[in-house]
């Protein structure tokens, strides 16, 4: 740090890997600086997987060295170089030394994570300019403004309002093949013949900055969950780019038909892996989709795939940031399932004879990835039915994904999986039996278990837990326009084996 006056201190977050971001507009390196920190609380708070904490650091670090090499002045404090646990306390002594006229930043991607900032700058006195963030397609506050006055925020029409302001896949004011939406198109499972070959997708092997950070992880973190050994992620904005550039070429064209389809061994399969990157913000969202439809507009992808794929941006990731913001802190205290059992163990070592959870678990552990289904009608799914306290199932995917950064994840997880809020965001549960994952993939023909029991030895444990749960909130789903049947058909059965469903899910819970 040196002792020259200072105009502008600019904290640049470990998601914030933009050099176009707001924080650097009218950057002046004779009078502001750039400050960058590795704090071990971003690792710990919770029980980050390896490849989480690897690849945030490796990014930054490759970061840091584009903006020395562009000349600009960067204090930037490396992990076990430093004394400070937090970031805020990194800060804190970083503004009492340099005494800024003002700290310059974006708002941070995690709500604990900016009170603590601003409570730095206040305990030090430094006024706090929060920038707008133009890394997301929707303008600041224009997701409030549209909430204001619904009864309720649904994903497609948000989503259909950014395809009107965007111009994004529309041919005049109507959407491009006379549809908004190709969901239906895009819900295939393989067969049995299965996905066949796979185009694999470009891997970034580690280079020397970024093997100094695996060494380092693995040495500070052995004790965290998850390997380093098959790390191959972008960390760079041209490797994103490249990351892209693959999907765009051989895997977008089948994104749409396979979105939602399992298969044992194939933790890639059609999807893009490009949502870490997207949120380290070493890629912009809006070039995504722009390639993507240009994609469509050459003949190179369908409209379909292309359409499924721009709504996981344009549509789910901006709605999801929308509701962060609208509803945090209090998302976090939400339990309208009254929902209290604890994690089973199994989460965090894929130890379970379960074979969909084994699979989705292990290629978690391995990759720090899973996609959308597999985290939603897997993994969440088995918590939602056993009744898991919500802050645990928070805690846990956000340990474990690459990808995950508060403002995407808790949405994802409170909300879409767990529907901690009552269903604010999600009109109902997504609940289903170990049928729908037959249907989705071949994890059942590998299993102990049999998707169409729901009692005796052979039981699939989410086929009772489907029942049980069902049972458990009938009063409450009996009306419910989506669910009513399938309540309907649960009070359809002998009571007998009701009453059996109950006991093997007590059975269930306890072995947890
Ligand atoms: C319980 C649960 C937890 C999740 N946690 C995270 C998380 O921590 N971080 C995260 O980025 N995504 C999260 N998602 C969304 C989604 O699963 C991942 O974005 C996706 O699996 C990432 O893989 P991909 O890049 O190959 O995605 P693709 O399937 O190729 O999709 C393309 C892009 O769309 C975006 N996207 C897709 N689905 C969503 C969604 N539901 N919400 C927001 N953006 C979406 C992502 O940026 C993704 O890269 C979660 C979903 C669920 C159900
Ligand atoms: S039988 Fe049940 S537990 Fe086994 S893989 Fe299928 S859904 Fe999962």
């Amino acid at each position: 740090m040196t002792d020259c006056p200072l105009r502008h201190l600019i904290p640049i977050l470990g998601d914030q890997l933009d050099p176009a971001s707001t924080a650097l507009d009218g950057f002046d390196p004779t009078q502001d600086r750039l400050w960058m920190a590795e704090a071990p609380e971003e690792a710990t708070h919770v029980w980050s997987h390896k490849a989480r904490i690897a690849l945030f650091l490796a990014a930054m670090r490759h970061f840091a060295e584009d903006i020395r090499a562009r000349g600009w002045p960067l204090d930037y404090l490396r992990l076990g170089e430093h004394p400070h646990a937090s970031l805020s306390a990194a800060l804190g002594a970083s503004l009492a030394q340099a005494r800024p006229q003002r700290l310059v930043m974006v708002r941070a991607g995690d709500w604990r994570v900016q009170k603590s900032i601003e409570a730095a700058a206040q305990a030090a006195g430094v006024a706090l300019e929060i920038r707008s963030d133009r890394h997301f397609i929707a303008a600041p506050g224009a997701f409030a403004a549209w909430a204001r006055g619904r009864r309720e925020l649904r994903l497609e029409y948000w989503y259909r309002a950014l395809r009107r302001q965007t111009g994004l896949l529309m041919e005049g004011d109507q959407p491009a093949g006379g549809r908004w939406n190709f969901d239906a198109d895009n819900r295939k499972a393989f067969g049995p013949a299965g996905p066949g070959k796979v185009p694999r997708p470009q891997g970034f092997p580690p280079d020397s900055v970024t093997t100094e950070v695996l060494h380092l992880v693995e040495r500070q973190f052995q004790h965290h969950p998850g390997r380093l050994d098959r790390f191959d992620w972008p960390v760079t904005p041209t490797q994103a780019r490249d990351a892209l550039d693959d999907f765009i070429a051989h895997r977008l064209p089948r994104f749409g038909d396979y979105q939602d389809a399992m298969w044992r061994g194939e933790p890639w399969l059609y999807h893009s892996r490009l949502s870490a990157a997207l949120n380290l913000k070493l890629i912009d969202p809006m070039s995504v989709c722009r390639a993507a439809e240009t994609a469509w507009r050459s003949g190179q992808a369908p409209l379909a795939a292309v359409e499924g794929f721009i709504r996981q941006i344009l549509g789910w990731r901006e709605y999801v940031q929308g509701l962060y913001w609208l509803w945090m802190p209090d998302w976090l205290g939400w339990n309208a399932l009254d929902a209290h059992a604890d994690l089973p163990d199994f989460y965090w070592t894929g130890d379970t004879d379960m074979a969909c959870l084994r699979a989705a678990i292990g290629q978690t552990l391995d990759h720090g990835y899973a996609h959308h289904i597999q985290r939603l009608m897997v993994t969440g799914l088995y918590a939602l039915l056993l009744g898991v306290e919500p802050r645990q199932v928070h805690a846990w995917y956000l340990a474990v994904y690459v990808d995950a950064v508060e403002w995407v994840e808790l949405p994802n997880v409170l909300g879409m999986s767990q529907h901690a809020d009552g269903g604010r965001m999600a009109s109902k549960p997504y609940i289903a039996s170990g049928k729908y994952i037959q249907r989705m993939s071949n994890y059942c023909a590998g299993c102990r278990y049999r998707p169409d029991q729901a009692i005796g030895p052979a039981a699939c444990p989410f086929t009772t837990l489907y029942w049980a749960f069902l049972d458990r909130h009938a009063e409450h789903y009996r009306n419910h326009p989506r669910l009513g049947q399938q309540v309907r058909n649960l009070e359809r059965m002998p009571t007998e084996k009701r009453t059996l469903i109950r006991a093997a899910a007590e059975e269930l819970r306890a072995l947890s």
